[in-house]
């Protein structure tokens, strides 16, 4: 496996997802706090217009016409600059955003496939859907909008304030109290003990009434067949109003210190009236003191806003933060191995004193050691939780095992690139899965160059194609669309067929338990007896008359390989075999004899 280095935390983490595209997001914050700046402008083109006409309001002739034209001339290229600077970052930001989530997307995705399967037994499909959807979907709307607007939050309150101390500090003073004097009680509040308590509450009142709703939806079936519609519902209710009671309890907590707060917070005009009032008198000329006083007014009140947007965006950070945070979770597992060079040039398969356990302690495979020869079909059989799946699984390197190796044509599979392992091996799963689109792009996921008679062919070979000709489009059915379904068997003849068109040497099959009828069933086995000429197979088999006369047959057993020959042999030396073996032929009579007695079971 490989190791990654320790990654970088929030913003810095963020900037680093952003690769190349990292100039761009700086450009469009610089231009963001550009286009702020221009905004805070006219304010001082204004005053100083208002200044020139206090000073000569006895006589307006005085007025100097070329002083308020060049203040008009500035205030409109200050409005375009603020247009373009802030068409420019947005434009910006928003390609920015989309290039690098796009890009993020196709990196999680590429990462998803070089991770061991082992990440998908204990990751649920509707927790990597969150991830590669909503968080990536969270991180780049931030980045399209919030970044900058954070940038802009955080630069105009600060340009706003510096211009207010030059224009005169003791009122700037003033306009900043109330602020100051609202956070401090705000951090007060927030850093109780108490509330810290409140917010992990709510927190898990939340996690926990969002998990009920997904079981919930997801459990849907199963409560309607069994009727626990209500008491699927009671706990459903009950969580809903346990959240709805941590909210008002939270709300009722922060009702006080949260009024304080926004009493303080916009309250610059009830400390500025008395403290203009108190420096009259300090004022060289009233005339110059008064249109000061007023752009207080103006601007001092408006800090309120951008200062309240800045908090906002700064703790909906935090969320992204943590979106991120679940990103890098996917994007720093270990990986298998992708150096391998090693290019088998025979195909039988061995497995040297394997073991392989999925958590410490218990085993699922131990020190097991057989040969696939090529040109072979072998069977393997045991009881359910014997080891079959995760023995075949770890030709795919689904797993590393823990000791021991697996060789393809002498060459360890670890020395095997994953591109190369699977033009070594195919999988016909017990459960087929098949996307969303056409019966030919499903079969053609085995091999994109196929042409069509190809694809045909791998169909006839799998004896579906008949049944794809019946669908209302024939090969361009989409599947799940006008009524276009397939049972559970025709689903496994698909997916031979992709097996087909692959054509790799070696192939590994899992015989679902369960067939619709006999007559897919035998469409299933003749596809498989031709898909296994010349190849390496190893045929999982649940019942054993499917491999009987198999090459050679290995028996599985709580992790151990308890027998390993023909089936004569083994029904003479291995007893588990032997017991496996009895217990079918029970179960194949106990079907006869309820369909032959109409319901007795034996
Ligand atoms: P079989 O295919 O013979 O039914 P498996 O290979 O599926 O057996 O299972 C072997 C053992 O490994 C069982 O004890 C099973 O519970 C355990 N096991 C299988 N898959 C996982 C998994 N993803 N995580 C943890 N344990 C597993």
């Amino acid at each position: 496996m490989k190791q990654r280095s320790k990654p970088k935390k929030g913003l810095a983490r963020l900037l680093e997802l952003a690769g190349a595209k990292k100039q761009k997001l700086i450009a469009a914050c610089l231009l963001s706090v550009l286009s702020s700046a221009a905004r805070i402008v006219p304010f001082f083109t204004i005053y100083n217009v208002i200044l020139e006409l206090l000073r000569h309001y006895t006589d307006l002739d005085q007025i100097n016409s070329m002083r308020i034209f060049i203040c008009t001339a500035i205030t409109f290229a200050a409005v375009l600059l603020y247009g373009i600077c802030a068409f420019s970052s947005s434009a910006l930001a928003h390609t920015a955003a989309y290039d690098i989530i796009y890009e993020l997307r196709l990196k999680l995705v590429e990462k998803l496939s070089r991770i061991p399967s082992g990440y998908f037994t204990h990751t649920t499909q509707g927790a990597i859907k969150k991830i590669l959807s909503d968080d990536a979907e969270q991180l780049e709307v931030f980045l399209a909008h919030h970044i900058c607007d954070i940038a802009t939050a955080i630069t105009m309150p600060v340009f706003t304030l510096l211009y207010l101390f030059f224009m005169d500090w003791r009122l700037a003073l003033v306009t900043l109290a109330p602020i100051v004097i609202s956070f401090c009680l705000l951090s007060a509040c927030l850093n109780k003990p108490d509330k810290a308590a409140l917010q992990v509450e709510l927190a898990n009142a939340q996690e926990t009434m969002q998990g009920t709703i997904v079981e919930y939806i997801h459990g849907m079936p199963v409560v309607k067949v069994f009727n626990r519609t209500l008491s699927a519902f009671q706990r459903y209710e009950r969580d809903l109003s346990n959240f709805v009671h941590v909210v008002s309890k939270t709300a009722h907590a922060n009702a006080k210190p949260m009024g304080a707060y926004y009493a303080f917070f916009g309250a610059q005009l009830l400390f500025l009236i008395p403290a203009s009032l108190l420096l009259i008198p300090t004022a060289k000329s009233y005339l110059d003191f008064l249109p000061v006083v007023l752009l207080f007014f103006l601007v001092g009140s408006g800090l309120k806003e951008p200062m309240e947007d800045m908090m906002v965006k700064v703790l909906d950070s935090n969320r992204v933060i943590e979106g991120m945070n679940r990103i890098d979770g996917i994007l720093m597992q270990d990986e298998i191995s992708e150096t391998g060079t090693g290019n088998p040039t025979g195909y039988d398969v061995t497995f040297e004193q394997v073991s392989f356990s999925y958590s410490e302690g218990t085993q699922a495979v131990r020190n097991v050691s057989f040969r696939l020869p090529a040109d072979s079909v072998t069977g393997l059989v045991g009881p359910s939780g014997g080891g079959k799946s995760t023995l075949a699984q770890l030709i795919l390197r689904f797993y590393e095992p823990q000791q021991g190796r697996i060789c393809i044509g002498g060459v360890d599979i670890r020395n095997i690139s994953l591109a190369r392992l699977t033009q070594l091996v195919s999988y016909v799963f017990q459960d087929s899965f098949l996307f969303h689109d056409t019966v030919e792009n499903n079969i053609r996921m085995g091999n994109t160059t196929a042409s069509q008679e190809q694809v045909e062919q791998a169909a006839k070979n799998a004896g579906i194609h008949d049944t794809i000709m019946a669908l209302p489009k024939g090969y361009a059915t989409v599947i799940g669309e006008q009524d276009a379904y397939l049972s559970g068997g025709e689903k496994q003849r698909l997916a031979i067929a992709r097996v087909f068109l692959r054509d790799t040497p070696i192939i590994i099959l899992d015989e679902a338990t369960a067939y619709a009828d006999a007559e897919n069933e035998a469409k299933i086995q003749q596809a498989f007896a031709r898909l296994s000429r010349g190849k390496t197979v190893l045929m999982i088999a649940h019942r054993l008359k499917t491999v009987e006369r198999a090459d050679q047959l290995l028996v599985m057993d709580t992790g151990e390989l308890v027998g390993a020959g023909t089936h004569e042999r083994l029904l003479k030396d291995c007893g588990p075999y032997a017991g496996l073996v009895a217990a079918n032929e029970r179960r194949d009579r106990w079907t006869i004899k309820r369909s032959g007695k109409g319901g007795d079971a034996e």
